[in-house]
């Protein structure tokens, strides 16, 4: 029954009746209103103290006239005044200080828009976020490929003969290969087809140091 509003005469005689002790389903039989208009009159009534229309729509403002007032006279001082500023002057003059409330009075006096957030476009906490992103993708770009005549020559770790050690790429069996012309010692490790003859090496020397360590100086 929202598009058709009640007559104020029609709405006090609900009042006034349910004033006098009767009951909803009794006045909506009387008046010939439904029961939920009833219902909502008398609600609207006991809330408000008034039958009349409320001239706004939506939830009441939190906020008094003269907190709203002052509050939106502090705007336009500062176009860029920060919605947190206005909440704690608002909290100062001990009105309700929640975003919402403050941010509606501010759009209800056709100030929209011009309260701006004082929030730093990058938090540190998000810098940080983004170094580290950026740190990840640097480790991530591909290795600079070497072009052209591929080291294959390295210093043994068993004998230390400079480029004694020759590495052969087994695409096939996917196994590199890498064995000193000196000492003879010879290592084998799996490879994939991103791995190159260094990688074969490292796996190598990371084997050395494994089995070349002592226990009591592992991690
Ligand atoms: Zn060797």
């Amino acid at each position: 029954m929202k598009s058709k509003e009640l007559s104020v005469d029609l709405r006090d005689r609900i009042v006034s009746k349910h004033k006098s002790g009767e009951g909803y389903r009794k006045i909506s039989a009387a008046l010939n209103v439904p029961m939920s208009t009833v219902a909502s009159i008398i609600r609207k009534w006991k809330k408000f103290g008034t039958t009349v229309s409320l001239p706004r729509a939506g939830r009441p403002s939190k906020l008094s006239d003269r907190g709203r007032g002052t509050l939106v006279g502090e705007v336009p001082k500062d176009p860029m005044v920060a919605l947190s500023d206005l909440q704690h002057s608002s909290e100062e003059r001990g009105e309700p200080s929640s975003r919402t409330s403050i941010s509606a009075a501010i759009h209800t006096s056709g100030l929209y828009g011009t309260a701006a957030r004082r929030k730093p476009f990058l938090s540190k906490n998000s810098k940080t976020k983004q170094m580290v992103h950026q740190k990840s993708r640097r480790k991530s770009t591909p290795k600079k490929k070497m072009t052209g005549n591929v080291d294959t020559q390295f210093t043994c770790p068993f004998c230390n003969h400079e480029e004694s050690c020759d590495v052969k790429m087994d695409r096939t069996q996917n196994v590199g290969i890498i064995s000193c012309s000196v000492c003879l010692e010879e290592f084998l490790t799996p490879i994939t087809y991103l791995s190159e003859p260094a990688d074969v090496y490292g796996d190598w020397i990371a084997a050395w140091i494994a089995v070349n360590t002592p226990i009591c100086d592992q991690p």
